[in-house]
């Protein structure tokens, strides 16, 4: 209780003991007729000290409930670390303003990067300081009507309204950029900055908001849009926004039907045949996979392969295809058809996977399948990556047997002078590559001394996307060994490559 609240509870046992004793003196004086005067003002002085503790509990009583509400409220609808509004708090205030329709507003998730790291680096009570400070530039960057709560530990949901895309980017900007002038008590600043980055989703449909009973699931969708929109950017971008958008929700689609497309073979791998540049005999193939969506029809590896990348999904559709690529080769080899080495590729994720090499043993194993008649692609790019995990990595396949290429070679910032640093067996050069330089003397000087390097260094060379009769005889020039695209044949699948080019080939040797 604080001092006023002591005044007025004084004041008022005061009052009511003093009237109480002026009344219980005329009450025992009326009905007892007592003539003692003594007796009578004793009784009356007892009867109101008696009143005043009785008001007093009262006024107790009163306080601890309203104490006990307060309590209860705070716990309810306050958030412990911004002392803000929390989330429940946030839907009920959302719901009413959005049931109103008054204004168009969109959804935003505004996330730190990198706060489990902030929190690790200099403990949770630096944390906690950024988040208030982090509320306090929402609340001084929000106009009436808005809203915000904290939604998770380092994520702020904020209801704001919408005018058009930019307008809403050029407020969540300064809000961003208010973040990242942080200074803590340390300075941390100096050492680490606040960045932040958000997803946003505009409401377009306000159906959304007909249904009071519904407005909480419905509130939840919203943001969840939103969080998707997050997901884009998260720790990829500083002070960056997302939009969701057309695109981003068909990869939603995707992303829910991914393990139901897996358990039920939508998966399917189909084969392009690589070629002796020389005498055009079949030499190998690369397993490239699609998906026969059940709604969507067929989709090539560049609708989901770059999604499946980012959710990790990668690692168990390659796995896949790899135990299909293994499964084939036995059947091949048990139908005495003298199978060639097919080629998987192989997303950079799983290098820097612990089990990665034992997981690719356990399934040769299984089928009793050559290593050597298995090849794994690896994209250049990752070779920037972290030089010494992929050495040793390579290590560990080449004992099994595996082969191992690396994939786009001359599409990033390829340098020769890797080569000798990782064990590749197999250098694929990119189509893009060729296809930019082979048109120039200058272009051609490059192919050339790329090849006569891989062959110096035992290097087989694959020339990808070959169309053309003058890139088959520019390649067949520079001495490349293998080509393969659309000029041979198109990627296939596996029945075909089967009949047309397996057997054949077989047909044509005996
Ligand atoms: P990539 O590994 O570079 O595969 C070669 C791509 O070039 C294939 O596209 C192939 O169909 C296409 N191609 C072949 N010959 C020609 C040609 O003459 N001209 C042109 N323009 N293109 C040709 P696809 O099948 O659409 O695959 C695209 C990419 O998706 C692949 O590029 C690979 O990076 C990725 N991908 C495919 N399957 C898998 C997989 O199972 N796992 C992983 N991680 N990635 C895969
Ligand atoms: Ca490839
Ligand atoms: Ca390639």
């Amino acid at each position: 209780m604080n001092s006023k609240k002591y005044f007025i509870t004084a004041a008022a046992v005061l009052i009511v003991g003093v009237c109480v004793f002026f009344v219980m003196g005329n009450v025992i004086n009326g009905f007892y007729f007592f003539d003692n005067e003594i007796v009578i003002n004793i009784l009356s002085v007892l009867s109101g000290i008696l009143a005043g503790i009785a008001m007093f509990l009262f006024i107790r009583l009163i306080n601890v409930k309203n104490n006990d509400k307060k309590i209860i409220y705070e716990m309810a609808y306050i958030d412990k670390v911004t002392g803000m509004m929390n989330k429940n708090k946030f839907v009920s205030e959302a719901a009413d303003i959005l049931m109103k329709k008054n204004d168009k507003y969109a959804a935003v998730v505004l996330e730190v990067n990198n706060f489990d790291v902030i929190n690790e680096l200099f403990g949770f009570d630096e944390g906690n300081d950024i988040l208030r400070f982090i509320a306090r530039v929402i609340e001084r960057n929000l106009n009436e009507g808005e809203l915000f709560a904290r939604a998770t530990a380092s994520r702020f949901n904020i209801l704001i309204k919408y005018d058009d895309n930019e307008g809403i980017k050029t407020r969540l900007e300064m809000i961003m950029d208010d973040i990242s002038e942080y200074k803590g008590d340390d300075n941390i600043s100096a050492k680490c900055s606040v960045s932040s980055c958000c997803g946003v989703y505009v409401i377009n449909d306000e159906s959304l908001f007909d249904n009071y009973s519904e407005m909480e699931f419905n509130i939840s969708h919203i943001f969840g849009r939103a969080k998707f929109a997050l997901s884009e950017v998260t720790g990829n971008y500083i002070n960056y926004c997302s939009f969701y958008n057309e695109e981003i929700r068909s990869q939603l689609i995707y992303e829910s039907d991914m393990e139901y497309a897996l358990k039920n073979n939508e998966f399917v791998v189909y084969i392009q045949p690589k070629y002796d540049i020389k005498n055009h005999i079949l030499t190998g193939g690369e397993a490239l996979v699609r998906w026969n969506h059940h709604d969507k029809g067929f989709l090539p590896p560049d609708k989901f392969v770059p999604l499946f990348e980012k959710n990790g999904f990668i690692v168990e559709l390659d796995m896949y295809v790899f135990e299909v690529v293994c499964k084939m080769q036995k059947r091949w080899l048990d139908m005495g058809l003298n199978p060639v080495r097919i080629s998987v590729n192989q997303s950079r994720i799983h290098l820097f996977k612990r089990d990665y090499v034992d997981v690719l043993k356990g399934i040769l194993d299984k089928y009793q399948v050559p290593a050597n008649l298995i090849e794994l692609e690896i994209t250049e790019t990752v070779a920037f990556e972290s030089m010494d995990v992929i050495v040793d990595v390579l290590k560990r396949l080449h004992e099994i047997g595996f082969k191992i290429s690396m994939d786009d070679f001359g599409s990033g910032y390829s340098s020769l002078n890797m080569l000798k640093d990782l064990e590749v067996d197999v250098l694929k050069i990119d189509k893009a590559f060729f296809e930019e330089t082979s048109n120039t003397k200058k272009g051609q000087n490059i192919i050339e001394s790329i090849i006569d390097m891989a062959s110096r260094l035992g290097i087989e060379t694959v020339a990808e996307g070959v169309e053309t009769v003058e890139q088959v005889e520019l390649l067949q020039g520079n001495g490349c060994d293998v080509a393969q695209g659309y000029f041979y044949a198109m990627p296939m699948p596996l029945e075909d490559y089967e009949n047309n080019e397996l057997i054949n080939r077989r047909n044509v040797e005996s």
